[in-house]
């Protein structure tokens, strides 16, 4: 699982001050220095870790913490809860439109897990919220793309809307989303086409799609193993298309996923769910306070 490495080197540091009857601004600022060395190694953005550091220490050296009766808790504290909020606070819902449907666009690179969290996103909606989706195949350059959303598509007896690889994604889209209003979904979900790194003939697809479909929600797939490039991407979609959220897929690996940490920070925007393995049920709501105590133990 991730974040096992982060977990265990911050578990150990914290374990030094937890029961500490007296805590100076000295022991923080020691502690503070093995804090950041294991965020840095777990691959937390260096300037997301930097802002952290900062944060934490003003509050645990100005915040009457030390001369409190349980000084060494307190701070474990406001590690605590300045994680969580590194993390994104409270857990955020998807959206879900007034005026049906929801639209949501899957973006990221290729093999970030699109296709996959496509159907599990799909799976997940209908079980979890009695709600009937239309999956759309628009990624129309990745040769299996298409196939792949459609087998998900039978095994979950959900339908897939496809044009082949022959019809522009736009055109797909605005065709898809006609269908969703005649059939009564309520929610579309547009399976978008990656690319191997961040070019600007994606970006302008990604922007058309927008316009045509005005999606309430426009989720970046990112994969939790690929380190500090996972924040470049975050930021250039940001940037270029405005994401709403992220889902967070691979956590299952053996990763240090630290990367996928920053996306919260230097997107400002919330992460969504979690992709924990390749089955269809493998993808759980994000609850940043959960993780920040399974990482601080
Ligand atoms: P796309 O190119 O972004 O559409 O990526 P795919 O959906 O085809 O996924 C790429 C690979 O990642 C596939 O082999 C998926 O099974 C795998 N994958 C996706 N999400 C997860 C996850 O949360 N955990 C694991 N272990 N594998 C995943």
């Amino acid at each position: 699982m991730a974040f096992e490495g982060l977990a265990e080197r911050l578990q150990g540091t914290l374990k030094k001050i937890r029961g500490k009857g007296k805590v100076n601004e000295q022991d923080v600022k020691e502690m503070m220095r093995e804090v950041r060395l294991a965020l840095l190694e777990a691959d937390v953005n260096f300037k997301v870790v930097k802002k952290f550091i900062a944060d934490v220490k003003e509050r645990a050296i100005g915040e009457e913490v030390l001369d409190s009766l349980t000084p060494g808790q307190q701070v474990i504290k406001v590690v605590n809860e300045e994680l969580t909020k590194l993390m994104g606070g409270e857990q955020s819902k998807i959206a879900v439109s007034q005026k049906p449907p929801t639209v949501i666009m899957m973006v990221g690179l290729q093999g970030a897990g699109k296709t996959t969290t496509t159907g599990k996103l799909a799976n997940h909606l209908r079980k979890k919220h009695n709600r009937n989706p239309l999956m759309v195949a628009a990624d129309i350059y990745r040769p299996a793309a298409i196939k792949q959303l459609e087998t998900l598509g039978k095994q979950l007896s959900m339908p897939v809307f496809s044009l082949g690889d022959q019809v522009s994604p736009v055109d797909i889209a605005k065709q898809a989303m006609a269908k969703a209003k005649e059939d009564h979904h309520d929610y579309v979900l547009i399976d978008t086409a990656g690319r191997l790194h961040v070019d600007n003939e994606l970006m302008d697809e990604l922007v058309q799609i927008k316009e045509a479909t005005s999606p309430d929600e426009i989720l970046l797939v990112v994969d939790a193993m690929t380190g500090q490039d996972a924040v470049n991407v975050a930021e250039s979609f940001n940037e270029q298309l405005g994401i709403t959220g992220a889902i967070l897929t691979k956590l299952d690996g053996d990763t240090r996923g630290g990367a996928a940490i920053s996306v919260k920070a230097v997107t400002d925007t919330p992460i969504k769910f979690a992709g924990v393995g390749e089955k269809i049920d493998a993808l759980e709501p994000f609850h940043p306070e959960r993780m920040a105590s399974r990482i601080l133990g």
